[in-house]
């Protein structure tokens, strides 16, 4: 049933006019962030063998990354290298995330065009191609949007306010209910190659490049085999580093918050002193009182630190200038 949906996948965006570019022959590489996929990664790479062979106008590398894997991935991954002269496997020495293996991967690919995309089969291997069409029409990004996905009720609909969200804030344009597929010309992907920040919204960057860009519409299936990789703790990472790399509107936000409880204290002010000098009969119980404003005022400020501090800490692990993450091997076809 998922074959039907997935055939759906449709160009998108036919008013745009690009030039039509030459292409034959030309090298489009994927890079595929793997992290503990043991059960689904053999049927991920036939299934995207038996795409690429519908278009044998192109040559193909396929960059596996082994995000640090505690599976039988690099196994698995050392296995289909032996038998696929075009594939490629750079092994991580930990777990670098899913963002930081994207970029390994862009680093290590030369293609003429670089798609980007899960190892899950939850970006469907036969979507990729029409990006490559797109491509070949001229587009330099292009990007996939989900039209539907299958993901839990939780996840689709904290997706759905996220990315409204970072529109409304963010100082750049990322387009709605897309994650990561993407293709990249070979001069976006050199561009891309350029960010080398280290909270990583690998979207937003892109968006932030400009380009030619153009998209294609799918319905995002389930995940093939296993579980989520993005725990709760790591998509909401990923959620913060989004807005703090795109957008100081929470740090205006602060001051908005300074604005009104101030209004609010210059009242309070004003309500106590008049009540101390025209009334001094009226004794009032402060405690409630007291307790209201030392609580509101304690919440706020704490909630101020914590962005505050979300900055701070972004600038720190910059001015760090770690390498972004760690190869302990890349593997080719003819090592072993
Ligand atoms: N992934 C990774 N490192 C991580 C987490 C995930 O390389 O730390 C890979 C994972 O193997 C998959 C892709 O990133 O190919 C997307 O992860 P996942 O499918 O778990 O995310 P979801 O689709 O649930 O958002
Ligand atoms: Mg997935």
């Amino acid at each position: 049933a998922t074959d039907g949906r997935r055939e759906e996948a449709e160009r998108h965006i036919p008013e745009q006019q690009f030039q039509q570019r030459e292409t034959t022959g030309s090298l489009v590489s994927y890079v595929l962030p793997v992290y503990n996929e043991v059960e689904g990664i053999r049927g991920f790479h036939d299934e995207l063998a038996a795409a690429v062979a519908t278009r044998p106008e192109y040559d193909y590398e396929f960059v596996y990354v082994n995000d640090g894997s505690a599976d039988g991935s690099l196994r698995l991954l050392r296995e289909i290298a032996s038998e696929d002269t075009r594939v490629r496997v750079v092994d991580f020495a930990r777990n670098f995330g899913h963002q930081l293996a994207i970029t390994a991967g862009l680093d290590h690919a030369a293609g003429d065009a670089v798609i980007i995309m899960d190892t899950d089969l939850q970006d469907p291997p036969k979507v990729s191609l029409h990006m490559v069409d797109e491509w070949a029409s001229g587009a330099e990004i292009v990007s996939a949007r989900r039209r539907t996905r299958t993901d839990t009720w939780f996840k689709r609909l904290t997706a759905h306010g996220y990315y409204r969200l970072l529109r409304r804030c963010a100082e750049v344009d990322i387009p709605v209910d897309t994650g990561d597929f993407r293709l990249l010309d070979r001069r976006a992907a050199e561009e891309l190659r350029g960010f080398r920040e280290r909270g990583r919204f690998i979207r937003g960057m892109v968006a932030s490049m400009g380009f030619q860009q153009s998209e294609v519409v799918f319905d995002r299936d389930e995940r093939f085999a296993g579980q989520t990789k993005y725990p709760m703790r790591k998509m909401l990472r990923l959620a913060a580093d989004g807005v703090t790399s795109f957008s100081t509107a929470p740090l205006q936000l602060i001051t908005r918050m300074g604005f009104v409880s101030l209004v609010l204290a210059v009242l309070g002010i004003l309500y106590s002193v008049t009540l101390r000098i025209f009334f001094p009969q009226v004794t009032v119980s402060g405690w409630t009182m007291i307790m209201v404003v030392m609580l509101f005022l304690g919440g706020v400020q704490m909630l101020s630190l914590g962005v505050i501090g979300s900055y701070v800490g972004r600038i720190y692990s910059e001015v760090q200038q770690r390498p972004l993450y760690i190869v302990r091997k890349v593997i080719r076809h003819d090592d072993d």
